[in-house]
């Protein structure tokens, strides 16, 4: 697992040298799925529910689950992107959101808020805790920010398959759900709206967009539990 989540760390890292204005999704789609080959790797998300393409490419007020195309990026948008990745049959599952080039002070907030809200579930991700400390860590973080989390898609354990159980919500009362143990692994994901919560998904049928047009950002980590400290295998 620590392979693949090298290989989506690597991804994003390689993403974030070329995310600037005038580049289309598509052309970041290409990109990714070449690094992922390159690596002996196989995209995760390609073919997953019938899913198109190797990247997830949800830009401003899209949530998750965006389709690359030819759109060209912009001065000023923010883009999430969320890949996955499997080497020797393990699994890797990883997601920043970028600005392009010059973004508002209120949209670098949310992507602060966001990528906090991710450490903060993480931090509580340890032996003899239970599941839902972690939604409620993420939650509480990100209402105390004035934002609000998005309730209708979770995080979830990956292992040898992208999703298995148990679901990892980003919101509820702590002290819930299964006693985290050694050895889980676990992808973490807020999902964070600067308006509401609610969303709904566009006729394409994947597309998730915040409904009342506010922008949105998600960050991603699988994550090991351990006996000490949680490990972070979606790194380089
Ligand atoms: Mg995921």
């Amino acid at each position: 697992m620590r392979e693949a989540g090298k290989v989506v760390a690597g991804v994003l890292n390689e993403l974030a040298e070329v995310i600037k204005p005038g580049i289309t999704t598509a052309e970041l789609d290409r990109m990714a799925e070449e690094y992922i080959l390159s690596k002996g790797a196989k995209p995760a998300f390609k073919g997953l529910y019938g899913f198109p393409y190797t990247i997830c490419a949800s830009v401003n007020e899209q949530v998750v689950h965006g389709f690359p195309s030819l759109r060209k990026l912009e001065n000023g948008d923010i883009i999430s992107i969320d890949v996955g990745a499997e080497i020797n049959g393990y699994f890797g599952d990883h997601a920043r959101t970028f600005a392009v080039g010059d973004i508002s002070d209120e949209l670098q907030r949310l992507l602060d808020v966001t990528s906090a809200a991710l450490a903060e579930g993480i931090s509580v991700a340890r032996s003899g805790n239970r599941l839902s400390d972690i939604s409620h860590a993420v939650q509480d973080y990100v209402e105390k920010s004035g934002y609000s989390v998005v309730k209708d898609y979770v995080g979830h354990g990956i292992g040898t398959k992208m999703h298995e159980e148990p679901q990892v919500p980003n919101f509820g009362r702590p002290g819930r759900g299964p006693r985290l143990k050694a050895g889980m692994t676990l992808a973490i994901e807020p999902m964070v709206n600067m308006g509401s919560y609610h969303v709904q998904t566009l006729l394409d049928k994947w597309t998730v967009v915040t409904s009342d047009g506010q922008p949105s950002a998600h960050f991603e980590h699988t994550i090991a539990i351990t006996d000490s400290e949680p490990v972070i295998l979606t790194l380089p």
